[in-house]
């Protein structure tokens, strides 16, 4: 009997069989020829690092249980105890409570670095043992776009790696390492999956070489990703470029919905004429930004947000985004919580701050809901 499925089957399973003692050997003697136990290769999980790899452009990867194994995994490809990375002010709250938490105790230092000078002004935050800088390519909460080539060229004028965080963006937006990125990582958890039911990760190398290493730091921490994540990520991969589109569409009106909105104080989307990297994200972006949106409400206070959540029916406040159907987030409350009252000012994350994750909904549905959401934040 011939079965060619069409789609990869899952392999649900943690170890493979070998015929005899020189089938071994051919496993260990040609590389990639076969799978020998699942934490250090699967096909599902070989699968959706050759996806992501190809959408980035780059020479390997490895899928991870999650983005922050994914975080953790690229962090290790460069650093050491005694070394020191420099990270954008603006970043996932998780990565920074990790460098905090957990990394600072294993001898891993780390210096924030201010958005507007991660590219003019980075070396006055460099030490010499500093590796790499770690950034978003469009920042959370407020939506922030790095100019990617000069972050680029200003790390690499002082010897150090760049770690794109693209989770934001995904690569139908924008492809790091056409701008010199040397690693690129995603939360595949968000835009990737797509659907809000997978945790993974995954972290492209742009070189062999440190492929290789990602591929064995997955393997000996144990970060690697199971075969039935992986089957669902690469599902939810095919349909990534007619998303980001749909997602891009219905955000861009959503922005243009609340930047004339009375209720509303201040909108933060790359795609309204007013952001201040508006013509950088659209290059960066090639036409597109993205369906994440931040907005300040008029009464900038948390009454007023739950107010807005209670009304509205379209965006569920889930503290998680990028799926088809929209969501809402509460950066002070929940991504931002560890922060000090006075840092969450610093970076304009006030109380009436709220974050959108718009989806792939018909758009009149989300606009009408926002409408009487926005109607109810005023008393
Ligand atoms: C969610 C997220 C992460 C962490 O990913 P998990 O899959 O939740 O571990 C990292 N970076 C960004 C930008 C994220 O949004």
């Amino acid at each position: 009997m011939h079965i060619h499925p069409k789609i990869t089957p899952i392999y649900q399973t943690s170890v493979f069989k070998f015929e005899d003692l020189n089938e071994l050997e051919l496993y260990f003697g040609e590389p990639g020829s076969r799978y020998l136990y699942s934490r250090n290769g699967n096909p599902n999980s070989d699968e959706l690092a050759e996806a992501v790899t190809h959408l980035e452009g780059g020479a390997g990867a490895v899928a991870t249980g999650s983005g922050m194994a994914a975080i953790f995994a690229a962090l290790l490809t460069y650093c050491t105890a005694g070394d020191h990375v420099l990270c954008a002010a603006d970043i996932y709250g998780g990565s920074a409570a990790l460098l905090n938490q957990e990394l600072d105790r294993l001898g891993i230092g780390v210096s924030y670095v201010p958005f507007e000078d991660l590219t003019t002004n980075l070396a006055a935050y460099a030490q010499p043992r500093t590796r790499l800088l770690l950034c978003e390519t469009i920042s959370n909460p407020l939506l922030r776009v790095v100019d990617l080539r000069a972050a680029a060229e200003a790390a690499h004028a002082l010897g150090l790696k760049l770690v794109l965080d693209n989770t934001f963006a995904s690569p139908v937006l924008t492809q790091p390492f056409e701008y010199g990125a040397d690693l690129v990582m995603h939360s595949v958890t968000k835009y990737l999956a797509g659907h809000s039911d997978v945790t993974a990760g995954v972290v492209v190398a742009r070189t062999p070489e440190d492929a290789a290493r990602l591929r064995q730091i997955g393997t000996l921490f144990g970060l690697t990703l199971s075969p039935m994540e992986s089957w669902l990520a690469v599902r939810g991969i095919k349909t990534l470029r007619l998303r980001m589109e749909a997602h891009s569409r219905n955000a861009q009106a959503v922005a243009e919905l609340l930047a004339q909105h009375p209720a509303v104080q201040e909108v933060f989307y790359p795609g309204l004429a007013q952001h201040p990297q508006h013509t950088l994200a659209r290059e960066q972006g090639a036409g597109r930004f993205g369906g994440m949106v931040s907005f300040r409400l008029l009464d900038d206070s948390t009454n007023a947000v739950s107010r807005f959540m209670r009304a509205s029916q379209r965006f569920p406040f889930a503290p998680s985004l990028a799926g088809v159907d929209s969501s809402l987030s509460y950066p002070a409350g929940t991504s931002h919580r560890a922060l000090t009252e006075e840092q969450r000012q610093e970076l304009g994350i006030t109380a009436g701050l709220v974050r959108l994750s718009v989806g792939i909904e018909p758009v009149e549905e989300l606009l009408a809901d926002l409408h009487q959401a926005l109607e109810a934040t005023v008393v």
